[in-house]
């Protein structure tokens, strides 16, 4: 437990009061010690139980480094279902209120691929999306992500429980290699380590809630 507000951190004042709005008045444990690393730049591998505010820790670093009146992709937020990047997508969406005219969309298989190439046609600022539908519009070349500068992967252990692995590590070789890599993950198996060691770079480790 803590008791840190988000002032502590170098958030915009339109940021502040929207987390206020939002009734986030203090950081949870994963967002005060990961928070301060994220919004430098620096990589971050962090782990903590479910419920406990992650998407505020990485959501909130891909929004700072946003330039909107830049029509292209900034970032991209690995999920390992549908579901979860709907969420994913809700809670920035909400975060994303403090900054005009962000474009957030989420791309998952289930879904007709003429929609999702509709709201292609501009650019996204952000992109949450499952890694097989993913891969298959960099393979037709209908999403470019060559001025990404944040990657993250969301729920990191289930996506390689359900076997991303390698749709993973083709969508990574499109990035651009300088680039923020944010590892989040629920539990800390040795496979994570692993990927982080290929796809990191000197990251940043944090673990709480390890008694889980
Ligand atoms: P996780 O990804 O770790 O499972 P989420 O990011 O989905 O957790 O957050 C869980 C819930 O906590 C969400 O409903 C979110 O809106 C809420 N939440 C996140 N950060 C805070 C905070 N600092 N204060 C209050 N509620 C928060
Ligand atoms: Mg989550």
């Amino acid at each position: 437990m803590n008791n840190q507000t988000f002032s502590s951190l170098p958030l915009s004042p339109e940021q502040l009061k929207n987390l206020e709005s939002l009734g986030y008045h203090t950081m949870t444990d994963i967002q005060a010690q990961s928070l301060p690393a994220v919004l430098t730049g620096e990589d971050v591998l962090a782990q903590a139980k479910t419920g406990s505010g992650k998407t505020a820790a990485f959501g909130l670093g891909v929004l700072q480094q946003l330039k909107v009146g830049l029509s292209k992709t900034q970032a991209l937020v690995l999920c390992p279902t549908r579901e979860l990047a709907e969420q994913v997508s809700q809670e920035l969406r909400r975060l994303a209120r403090a900054i005009a005219n962000t474009k957030i969309i989420t791309l998952c298989g289930g879904t007709p691929m003429a929609r999702q190439l509709a709201s292609l046609t501009h650019a996204p600022h952000i992109v949450v999306g499952t890694p097989g539908r993913l891969l298959k519009h960099l393979e037709k070349q209908t999403l470019d992500l060559s001025q990404l500068n944040v990657l993250v992967l969301d729920e990191a252990d289930r996506m390689l429980d359900m076997g991303f692995y390698d749709d993973i590590n083709a969508i990574i070789q499109q990035l651009p290699i300088k680039r923020q890599t944010l590892l989040f993950s629920a539990t800390y198996p040795e496979q994570i380590q692993t990927i982080s060691q290929r796809i990191q770079h000197n990251p940043v480790q944090v673990q709480v809630d390890t008694q889980q």
